[in-house]
This record gives structure tokens, C-alpha cells and sequence, in this order.
């Protein structure tokens, strides 16, 4: 997708800190951090939400939790951590390519 800023970021054409890259996904930091530690997961498939998806968004989808339990004590996790997936205007969804943050490394205010 021409205009998307994960798209770019995929391609490398947008500068990131990639803590984790493989054939389906990504994890980079968010540049603007609203908890101590702040990383978005990004499929590299392009869709907007949930229900745009396809059955392979599916399996990608699993495979990044799956992943971030494997990944979230090399990450700083330790403690803990929530995941979000903004979706659509309510949710405040600024980036229209699905994607997950995962925000911990201190104690964080509850929901
Ligand atoms: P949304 O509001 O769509 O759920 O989340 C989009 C997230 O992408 C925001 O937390 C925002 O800070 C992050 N973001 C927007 N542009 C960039 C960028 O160029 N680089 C990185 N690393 N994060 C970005
Ligand atoms: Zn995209």
C-alpha cells in the first residue's frame, strides 16, 4: 500500500528500531512511547482490521502471540505487559494497516 506508514516501514523507506523481523511480521518501537517500553506488531500483509483480514491474517495474528510469549522476557517483559489492537474511529485507530501494541516495563494504570 503506497500511503501506509507500516508498509514503509516493512520496506525500510521509513526509519525504525525492528526488534524482530521474520517472513510474516514485525515488531518495532513506537515512536511515541506512552508506556516505558511501547512495541507495535505488524503483520506484513496489508489489511486495515479485523474483519478486512483473510485466513492467512488469521494465522499470522496467531503466530505473533504465540511469538510475543516467546519473545516478552528478551524484551523487557518480564513483568508483564498488555496488548491493544485499535480498531476503527471509536478506538482512535491512526495507522489503518492491523497492528498490535504491546506496552509494559512498569506497572501500568488500570483499564
Ligand atoms: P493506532 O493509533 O493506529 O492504534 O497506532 C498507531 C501507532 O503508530 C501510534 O502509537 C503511533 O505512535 C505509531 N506510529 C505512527 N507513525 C510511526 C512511525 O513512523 N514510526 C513508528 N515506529 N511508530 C509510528
Ligand atoms: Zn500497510
Amino acid at each position: 500500500m503506497e500511503d501506509c506508514i507500516f508498509c514503509k516501514i516493512r520496506v525500510g523507506e521509513i526509519p525504525s528500531t525492528k526488534l524482530y523481523e521474520d517472513e510474516d511480521f514485525m515488531i518495532i518501537k513506537d515512536i511515541n512511547p506512552v508506556a516505558k517500553i511501547h512495541l507495535i506488531a505488524i503483520p506484513n500483509e496489508h489489511y486495515a482490521t479485523l474483519e478486512m483480514q483473510t485466513e492467512e491474517g488469521a494465522r499470522v495474528l496467531g503466530k505473533i502471540l504465540n511469538k510475543i510469549g516467546d519473545l516478552a522476557d528478551g524484551l523487557g517483559l518480564e513483568n508483564g505487559y498488555r496488548l491493544v489492537i485499535n480498531q476503527g474511529e471509536d478506538a482512535g485507530q491512526t495507522v489503518h494497516h492491523l497492528h498490535i501494541h504491546i506496552m509494559g516495563g512498569e506497572k501500568l494504570k488500570n483499564m
